[in-house]
């Protein structure tokens, strides 16, 4: 230990040396000190830390495994929405993709652009979010739905190719990139697993996926995880032409940016790089589903925005699906929460791009009657990406048969009630119409639990279906009377977790009234809808009351849509479970808790005109995000029209009513420059 330096200084001087060892080890693969040296550099902090535990820091080195367990995944709000890509499968599409650009550009006034593209592998993991404050890491989070995603910072902590910290960063910093496991490390750690008796993973994306959402950081920290960063986002205080230099500038930070990275400048380089990887994707020590090519000028990729969720100036080329042969052993079906019957496929196993394949999606009895496929015949199998595998269409020597089985047909009665089944005129599905059926209760109730709806945790659906069984629970509403005499007898429900979960149900009650409404399980209502119908209406009489032609005015909903919503919402089950659940307590009208604090809580905001990047959709759900009210018309209230291009008469009403008037780039900033921290 040196002489004569403060304990403060000598954990700077710890923290420095191990943080420069991990970035040449984890980022360069070129390190300079011995696994040796490095833990006994790693020891000396521990014990430094030890006995001063004021010197500990989060960002410290020591803190990559032992932060404390979360109760919980919170869920936060990404500074600015982390876009899907638009895929592109062959040559031809990609040059396609090139021409809408360069047409789009050419209406912008700017003629025949020299354009440089970043290409980069599509690695099939996770994507995260990383923000740092003053170069300290302060939150990581999932991508989420692309709006919300999920705080996964302690597990984050854990992957040691993550800085903690970075020198000469800006005061904000977003760092965007992938979480994945190698094909390496995913080997050896099934392998570990085997031994042990516990399971093995499906794949590595999987088992990346598993372990970053874990609750508990030591369990992360066992799991060889591994990063690879593929963008800046977010900043304040750090500006870049290119996305070639943002990927340098990442890259000369500390941060891993994929050694394959490719900047060209033309379509047929482009191209021909995309198709050497396809053909190496299999010689790779991690798996990739296709390639990402970006516009690297940053300043024509704002010229260019985004088309809704997808942006102009980036495609995913995406490689051939997996596909194989296997036989069919049997249609089965599932029922959902509104009683419809869902086919699924029995398979002999196969494996499929890595993975064993045993059962697989239909979507419903027309997807199963179209593909005329036919229990007890060889069908092919598609499993692309992550996604559920799916069964196209029977093999083709199936064709040759004499004689064919006979089409798998949905069950006269339901396989759960042995209730009869019915088809009515025109719908799709044929259902169980039991409002009674067991499958269809537990379908809503855990529905009503789960993460996008009421995110009761300890309510997972083995619980559900015990508290069923033992006739506690047959609607949502009754689990808002259950007490802890009634608990504590049953198997899984030990004294603590009692306690526990009467807390998460009370603590339940505080969900905002969008996520009510998403959780009581309204047909054709997802979370975007349920949000909508919130803003929109306001509260749940209002909503109760309109007729289908207002519910169709709501953005994203229309008229077919808007007369099943508005059926379900006279359902005499709907009509009381909201009774009930109101008397309860639950959230009811908009604006309640959650968007309070934002950084434009209370302002009413107006759009008008065309903004240069955000759609209005997109507008509105950041304002509302950051707790602004979105109105659809000026007044002495509005507090800011935001004005694109060719605004309407509102730009005058609001000059004439002083209305403050800004424009996209001012509001952005509201919502960057008071964004939490
Ligand atoms: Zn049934």
């Amino acid at each position: 230990m040196t002489r004569g330096q403060t304990p403060a200084a000598q954990a700077q001087r710890l923290r420095v040396q191990l943080d420069r060892a991990n970035h040449r080890y984890y980022a360069l693969d070129d390190p300079e000190i011995s696994d040796e040296a490095y833990d006994a550099l790693l020891d000396e902090l521990r014990r430094l830390e030890a006995e001063h535990p004021d010197l500990v820091t989060p960002d410290s080195p020591t803190q990559r495994v032992g932060a404390a367990p979360v109760d919980r995944l919170q869920k936060v709000e990404h500074l600015q929405a982390m876009l899907s890509l638009p895929n592109v499968r062959a040559a031809e599409e990609l040059r396609q993709w090139v021409a809408r650009m360069r047409a789009h550009l050419a209406r912008e006034g700017i003629e025949d652009p020299a354009i440089e593209y970043v290409v980069e592998p599509k690695v099939d993991g996770l994507a995260i979010s990383l923000i740092y404050r003053d170069g300290v890491l302060d939150r990581g989070a999932t991508r989420g739905d692309g709006r919300i995603g999920e705080d996964v910072t302690h597990n984050l902590r854990t992957i040691a190719s993550i800085p903690h910290r970075i020198e000469g960063a800006p005061a904000l910093l977003e760092v965007r990139g992938e979480v994945y496991m190698s094909l390496h490390d995913f080997t050896a750690l099934n392998e570990r697993r085997a031994q042990a008796g516990e399971s093995t993973f499906m794949n590595p994306r999987n088992s990346a996926a598993g372990t970053i959402r874990q609750l508990d950081p030591k369990l992360a920290a066992r799991r060889p995880l591994s990063f690879w960063a593929y963008q800046v986002g977010v900043t304040d205080g750090l500006t870049l032409d290119t996305h070639w230099e943002a990927l340098a500038w990442l890259a000369d930070h500390g941060f891993p940016v994929n050694g394959d990275v490719a900047l060209k400048t033309s379509e047929d380089d482009v191209i021909a790089q995309c198709q050497s990887w396809e053909k190496r994707r299999g010689a790779l020590d991690f798996e990739i589903d296709g390639a990402v090519v970006k516009v690297s000028d940053l300043g024509l990729q704002r010229r260019l925005g985004s088309v809704g969720r997808d942006p102009r100036w980036a495609v995913a080329w995406k490689f051939a699906p997996t596909t194989a042969v296997t036989k069919l052993e049997a249609i089965r079906w599932n029922v959902g929460r509104s009683g419809d019957l869902h086919p699924f496929a029995v398979l002999e196993p196969v494996r499929v791009g890595g993975v064993t394949i045993k059962l697989a999606t239909l979507h419903n009895e027309e997807d199963l009657r179209r593909k005329d496929i036919r229990p007890g015949e060889d069908v092919i199998v598609l499993r692309a990406g992550d996604v559920i595998p799916q069964v196209v269409s029977p093999a083709p020597h199936v064709a040759e048969h004499r004689r064919r089985p006979p089409r798998p047909r949905p069950p006269a009665r339901c396989p759960f009630c042995d209730t009869q089944t019915v088809k009515p005129e025109g719908v799709v599905f044929t259902r169980c119409p039991n409002r009674d059926c067991p499958e269809r209760r537990w379908q809503l109730l855990t529905h009503f639990c789960s993460r996008g709806g009421m995110d009761i945790a300890g309510l997972g659906d083995k619980q559900v279906a015990m508290l069923q069984k033992r006739e506690l629970v047959r609607t949502p509403a009754d689990f808002y009377t259950l007490t802890e005499e009634q608990l504590l007898p049953l198997e899984r429900f030990a004294e603590s977790s009692v306690r526990n979960l009467l807390d998460a149900i009370e603590d339940s009650k505080r969900r905002p009234f969008d996520r009510v409404l998403f959780a009581v399980g309204i047909e054709e209502v997802g979370e975007v809808t349920a949000a909508n119908l919130a803003v929109h209406f306001g509260d749940i009489d209002a909503l109760l009351a309109a007729p289908a032609e207002a519910i169709a005015e709501v953005p994203g909903i229309g008229e077919k849509t808007a007369a099943v919503i508005r059926e379900a919402l006279d359902e005499e089950g709907m009509r009381a479970l909201v009774a009930a659940l109101r008397a309860h307590g639950l959230q009811f009208a908009h604006d309640g808790a959650g968007a309070l604090d934002g950084p434009l809580a209370g302002k009413v905001l107006v759009l008008t005109g065309t903004l240069p990047e955000l759609s209005r959709e997109q507008a509105t759900e950041r304002i509302r995000a950051a707790g602004g009210r979105v109105s659809g018309s000026v007044s002495a209230k509005t507090d800011y029209l935001v004005a694109g291009d060719s605004p309407g008469s509102k730009l005058a009403k609001a000059q004439r009513l002083d209305v403050a008037v800004i424009g996209e780039a001012e509001l952005l900033a509201l919502l960057v420059s008071s964004a939490p921290g």
